[in-house]
């Protein structure tokens, strides 16, 4: 097999505020293994946070095509995957662009469609959130307009102007909300709160509210909370478990944070022996890598797999979102066409 890797730039529709930035746009690196005519994609998002680049992320590919050069087929993902996660401790969107590439050429020489070799049904899938990022009330009011066929808004919240944000959003829509919290409420008092505060305001759950490495105040909160307090910045993969499970009600597993889809599963997996709840989130991403992780949404509790609502500059054509549910097509391996190439 042959592994080709291109870097491409997402640019947000709107800048992209959340508690600890604003973003204007997103690195990204798509990914291709071609194997028999066939060509598998693959994307790897880089949000700074995950201290991952295109530059870094360009030289794990470099080493890992050496090892996808030595497999005539992707049908043993889990073994080569277990190679390509030895070759560094990071790089774990990069590792999951390769893993996302292998699934899709599998179903495509399998002609399959992935969420089929975990037995899923596709019309058990769910509806996925639209996330709203902090902002001005008019601009907030306006980007709830836009999205009015999705039944359940994700907000951002951990700024000083949390309550008017609510109070924006309750002025024009009864819709349930998640919240996103980033890591930005400073104490597990302020937190709690402040969830008391949401719990009246049809809250779905509260997405990590203190310092990722908090696990102490996690704990505390967790306990006392009225609303779910689910974990994304402090839950990575799937040895984090066994830490977070004490600490929060449940988790965001992202393919970009945990090397992707066959690490994912097993995280789901693990998650419900643990009674945890599951939410399967995304970065800022193409169709390319949402349309892999929704082939794994039927297992989850809550999606929030907007990713290419939120850009301008889609390379793909994949899962659809029909009245917000996550519509999965009939097309092998994750589902996807790629519209054009990464140049502009
Ligand atoms: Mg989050």
């Amino acid at each position: 097999m042959t592994l080709r890797y291109t870097p491409y730039t997402l640019e947000f529709k709107y800048p992209f505020r959340i508690a600890i930035n604003t973003r204007i746009e997103t690195p990204i690196v798509i990914t291709e293994i071609e194997c028999d005519g066939l060509i598998g994609y693959g994307e790897a998002s880089m949000p700074p946070y995950l201290g991952e680049d295109q530059q870094t992320a360009s030289d794990f590919l470099e080493q890992a095509s050496k090892i996808i050069g030595e497999y005539k087929t992707p049908l043993d993902i889990e073994i080569i995957m277990a190679r390509i996660d030895a070759v560094r401790i990071k790089n774990t969107a990069a590792k999951a662009s390769i893993d996302i590439a292998l699934h899709d050429l599998k179903g495509k020489l399998e002609n399959k469609p992935c969420y089929s070799y975990w037995n899923l049904q596709k019309e058990n899938t769910p509806f996925t959130s639209v996330t709203i990022a902090i902002d001005k009330p008019e601009i907030i009011i306006k980007k709830i307009e836009e999205v009015v066929a999705f039944p359940i808004l994700k907000i951002k919240l951990g700024s000083e102007d949390d309550k008017k944000i609510i109070r924006t959003i309750r002025s024009c829509t009864d819709k349930p909300l998640s919240v996103d919290v980033n890591q930005g409420w400073k104490t597990k008092e302020q937190a709690l709160e402040m969830i008391y505060w949401l719990r009246d305001n049809n809250i779905l759950f509260v997405e990590q509210p203190l310092l990722k490495n908090d696990f102490s105040g996690s704990a505390w909160l967790a306990e006392r909370s009225p609303l779910p307090i689910i974990a994304d910045e402090s839950m990575q993969r799937l040895h984090d478990l066994e830490t977070v499970k004490n600490c929060f009600h449940g988790i965001n597993i992202k393919l970009m944070k945990c090397t992707g889809l066959t690490e994912a599963y097993k995280i789901i997996i693990a998650a419900r022996k643990n009674k945890l709840k599951v939410l399967l989130g995304c970065m800022s991403e193409t169709s390319c890598a949402i349309s892999a992780a929704a082939q794994l949404s039927p297992l989850a509790d809550w999606a929030d797999l907007d990713g290419p609502l939120l850009i301008k500059n889609d390379l793909f054509e994949g899962v659809k979102f029909v009245n917000g549910k996550i519509t999965l097509n009939d097309l092998p391996g994750i589902g996807v066409k790629k519209l054009r190439e990464e140049k502009k």
